[in-house]
């Protein structure tokens, strides 16, 4: 069973295949018909449409809590 996955700007998505760089965490920067992302190690932006953003995506990350308290 197909899940559907929402994404927003700013949610960090863990993608199927592995950026050159070696990183595999993208910050997503717009939503409409194509999604815009960016590596978040290299900084290198990438546009892919969204049936093929949507097909290379692993997972979407929890956002870290900014309320969260830390020592
Ligand atoms: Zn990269």
């Amino acid at each position: 069973m197909q899940t559907v996955i929402r994404f927003s700007v700013g949610d960090l998505v863990k993608m199927k295949k592995i950026h050159p760089c070696g990183c595999a965490v993208f910050r997503i920067l717009r939503v409409g018909s194509d999604i815009r992302v960016t590596c978040t190690q290299c900084l290198r932006e990438v546009t892919l449409d969204r049936l093929k953003f949507e097909k290379s995506v692993k997972n979407v990350l929890p956002k870290p809590s900014e309320e969260a308290s830390h020592g």
